[in-house]
């Protein structure tokens, strides 16, 4: 039996997709709406790899069901861009986390591509771009002037050598998951 040409067919038809702009979500017909939102990707590293599909394979699937059962399907994706292990990536590849982050977006953007995923890319999202930040700062000065956010101590792991504050899962055994240096209990603000 001949295998699937899915090198032939499948760049063809993705990019007449692409021209198209098939996936692009007309938000003015509420008739039959439905939003599906996965969890965005972490450009820490330069690829995607198996175990993110694993996630986000069944959701395009079941979005592509319920498109084909006639629904408006609006299934964007974004970048959740911050943090360290975006920073530990720059820092390894010596390069500055702004440029490393957005060549690690563009190759990520071209790995869904190939994949045939049909998010509405006019609507990426990217945390590390101030179009984005800047409303979710508009967003927490909201709470704060409404006394729904507040200034408080509280203990926190804390790096002595990267001077950070680190989360629960960035502590090994009690140790830096970075610089492996022993992890203090500080109470901050
Ligand atoms: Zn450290």
């Amino acid at each position: 039996m001949d295998s699937y040409p899915f090198a032939k067919i499948e760049k063809k038809w993705q990019k007449i997709w692409d021209e198209q702009k098939l996936y692009e979500t007309d938000m003015t017909d509420i008739e039959k709406k439905l939003y599906c939102l996965v969890m965005f990707i972490y450009p820490s590293g330069d690829r995607l790899h198996i175990g993110h599909w694993y996630n986000y394979g069944p959701t395009d699937t079941w979005a592509r069901f319920k498109r084909m059962q006639g629904y408006n399907l609006f299934e964007p994706m974004g970048y959740d861009a911050f943090g360290l292990p975006a920073e530990n990536y720059a820092i390894k590849q010596g390069i500055h986390p702004a440029v490393s982050t957005a060549e690690n977006i563009d190759g990520i953007r071209k790995q869904l591509k190939r994949m045939g995923t049909m998010y509405d890319w006019s609507k990426e999202v990217n945390t590390s771009d101030p179009r984005y930040y800047k409303w979710t700062q508009w967003f927490f000065l909201l709470l704060y002037r409404n006394g729904l956010a507040y200034k408080k101590k509280a203990p926190v792991n804390w790096c002595p050598s990267c001077k950070t504050v680190l989360a629960n899962e960035q502590v090994k055994e009690g140790f830096c998951e970075r610089c492996e240096s022993e992890v203090i209990q500080k109470t901050l603000f």
